[in-house]
């Protein structure tokens, strides 16, 4: 088995679901007493959130490099960044490193092509919505039509994120905004929503809408324990 390496920490919140995951996909697939290899290291999310939100993605991509020089100095043969939204500054966190950066974007195209959906929504923070780092790469690698919901619903999946899913809050109210957007998505012509924050999956489950929904956390997972075993 590969080692996985991990830049956790955004929040810590979603990083327990990435560790659950990982160590349930390979006792899925090699069965008995196995676990997942899994070297992390684990950012202060205060300090990477005020970055973001004063647009310094320079600084967020300096933080996280030198994360992940200590992940492979570690000894891990490859890395997930346990977030979407710090993909936007994937390309820099891999050119600092020398093992590959599995992406998460790839890993959901691969699934979403499979299972032959061609226009998806996509729910995450603004930065991932709005921004062209995660939707741009869905259209040129997977000819993905990616449709965003309108700004006002931006505004509450965002900051459901960053003031409740990220501080471990999970309201009832906020899972009901969530499924009306996902829906309202769906009746605009959506054939299925990626859960495109790796903090919504613990708000919204499938079994809350028929929608088919696309937790990027578990396809991230999934792919890296795949990877791990080949
Ligand atoms: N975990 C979230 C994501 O997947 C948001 C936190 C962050 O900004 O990294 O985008």
């Amino acid at each position: 088995m590969k080692t996985i390496g991990l830049l956790g920490g955004m929040s810590w919140e979603s990083t327990v679901s990435y560790y659950t995951a990982l160590n349930r996909g390979v006792k899925d697939t090699l069965g008995g007493l196995h676990s997942a290899k899994i070297n992390m290291v684990s950012v202060d999310f205060a300090e990477i959130e005020q970055l973001q939100h004063a647009g310094n993605w320079q600084a967020t991509a300096d933080i996280l490099s030198q994360a992940g020089r200590s992940v492979e100095a570690s000894g891990a043969d490859a890395l997930l960044i346990c977030t979407n939204t710090m993909h936007k500054v994937a390309e820099q966190i891999q050119s600092a490193i020398n093992i590959p950066v599995l992406h998460i974007a790839d890993a959901t195209g691969q699934v979403l092509q499979a299972d032959g959906v061609t226009k998806v929504g996509l729910l995450g923070t603004r930065f991932t919505m709005e921004q062209d780092f995660y939707k741009a790469r869905l259209l040129d690698r997977f000819a993905m039509q990616v449709m965003v919901p309108n700004k006002s619903q931006q505004d509450i999946v965002h900051n459901v994120i960053y003031d409740e899913l990220c501080r471990g809050e999970i309201n009832p109210e906020s899972r009901q905004q969530y499924i009306d957007i996902i829906e309202d998505l769906h009746q605009k012509g959506a054939q299925a929503v990626i859960l495109g924050c790796t903090e919504i999956a613990l708000l919204v489950k499938q079994t809350d809408t028929k929608v088919p929904l696309y937790d990027t956390t578990n396809i991230h997972a999934q792919n890296a324990v795949r990877w791990m075993l080949s």
